[in-house]
């Protein structure tokens, strides 16, 4: 045979996504398909819902996956819950901001874009002020905006929004299954995250929820296509969903006791979404927070032992994600390329105006774990000594495990 088997080389993966996922996560993959009205799969989405719920912190009925990435599940909440013409405010702080409004524009709305630099947040004041000038229908923005480990506090800004009456979503990607993401008590309307990142399953599906408020639009939209649809389906009294695969309307349909037949769905996902989530709340949403943030803080305690500079607004860097100053006269480029063929470890570059000044690291989901943040730091500075910085050898490495000593005891 020409065409070899696959056979990856094992890694060690430290950028914000896509990260290793639990091997428990992998066995269920290979389990045997199902077709996606079979009872006992059907019994398995429900299952999958009661955990997402659990992950989300939400009672919201609306709480599902799509078969898409978790771009794809911010472009079907949009999508569903903004109307063209419809106001959004967006605040960006990095690339995924501007995701947000390259989507939304897709959809029509009337945006609204508040920018600040790239390594801070919002204040909630910044907000308010600008809901203050005009009705918004909705606000848009990220939690953890991995582009620049920073993560914006929500818990002011969806009491801020609840009282301007505009919608809150949020894109909580690099965050859910990471650190807290409290939908009902921060009044988040609707949310959106992967599978790729802390949740540390393959890429290729969105988890989503949304409440009554988004409900309400997504009916209001409704058109069942034409060969499926009965004497129930009413003709929608706002615009139809422009979308056909990533529309709300019929994929809430499939995922309640109707079961109306829109797309086949991706089994094998399905069962990595529902170990995943399983595994998740095995270990604990309160222990699994404090993992991550434990291997954080012993992470950054290597890093500045080694002299370097982490960088943006300290007070608001993500847990699950460190970006480093690259020092001066080096390439991140080749830092990267030497850690990825002489040690297997991935980590990432960022975008924009950050490109080519740092070096992000993760620390997500199953690649959180002590042994990778020692050997990543050992890596690291294995590679900068080659490159002739100066540098305290051996400190990085001895100041993250003196972090894991302290919090054993
Ligand atoms: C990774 C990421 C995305 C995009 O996810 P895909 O699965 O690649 O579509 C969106 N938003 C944030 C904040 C992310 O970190």
């Amino acid at each position: 045979m020409e065409f070899k088997e696959i056979n990856p080389s094992p890694r060690t993966l430290m950028a914000p996504g896509p990260v290793e996922a639990d091997p428990r996560v992998l066995r269920a993959m290979s389990a045997h398909i199902l077709g996606q009205f079979d009872p006992e799969f059907t019994a398995l989405m429900n299952e999958t819902m009661e955990m997402a719920r659990r992950v989300f912190q939400t009672k919201n009925a609306q709480t599902y996956t799509v078969d898409t990435t978790s771009r794809g599940g911010l472009e079907t909440v949009l999508t569903g819950a903004i109307c063209p013409g419809d106001k959004v405010l967006i605040p960006a702080f990095g690339r995924f901001g501007y995701l947000l409004s390259e989507i939304l524009e897709r959809c029509g709305a009337d945006i609204t874009l508040i920018e600040t630099d790239w390594g801070s947040v919002f204040d909630p004041e910044q907000i308010e002020a600008e809901l203050k000038k005009q009705r918004y229908k909705a606000v848009a923005l990220v939690h953890g905006e991995t582009s620049t480990s920073m993560m914006q506090p929500l818990e002011e800004i969806g009491r801020i929004c609840k009282n301007y009456g505009a919608l809150l979503i949020v894109d909580t990607v690099a965050t859910l299954g990471g650190t807290e993401v409290k939908v009902d008590d921060w009044f988040i309307d609707g949310c959106i995250a992967g599978t790729q990142k802390c949740v540390s399953a393959p890429s290729g599906s969105a988890l989503i929820t949304y409440n009554k408020a988004i409900e309400d639009i997504i009916l209001a939209r409704k058109k069942v296509e034409k060969g499926i649809r009965t004497a129930e389906d009413k003709a929608s009294s706002l615009p139809q969903i422009p979308s056909n695969y990533l529309d709300l309307a019929q994929l809430q349909d499939y995922w309640s006791p109707r079961r109306l037949n829109h797309h086949t769905e991706a089994t094998s996902m399905q069962y990595a979404v529902h170990e995943a989530l399983r595994c998740i709340l095995m270990e604990g949403l309160d222990n699994r927070f404090a993992r991550h943030k434990l291997n954080d803080k012993a992470l950054c305690a290597g890093l500045t032992a080694m002299g370097l500079t982490i960088f943006g607004d300290l007070k608001h860097k993500m847990p699950v994600v460190t970006a480093i100053n690259i020092p001066e006269g080096l390439d991140g480029k080749v830092l990267r390329a030497e850690l990825l063929n002489d040690f297997g470890i991935e980590i990432a570059t960022s975008f924009g105006p950050l490109d080519g000044k740092i070096l992000r690291i993760g620390n997500m989901g199953y690649s959180s774990q002590k042994r990778n943040i020692l050997f990543t730091l050992g890596a690291l500075e294995a590679v900068l000594l080659q490159h002739k910085v100066k540098l305290p050898a051996g400190d990085a490495v001895a100041a993250a495990l003196e972090v894991y000593r302290e919090a054993e005891q």
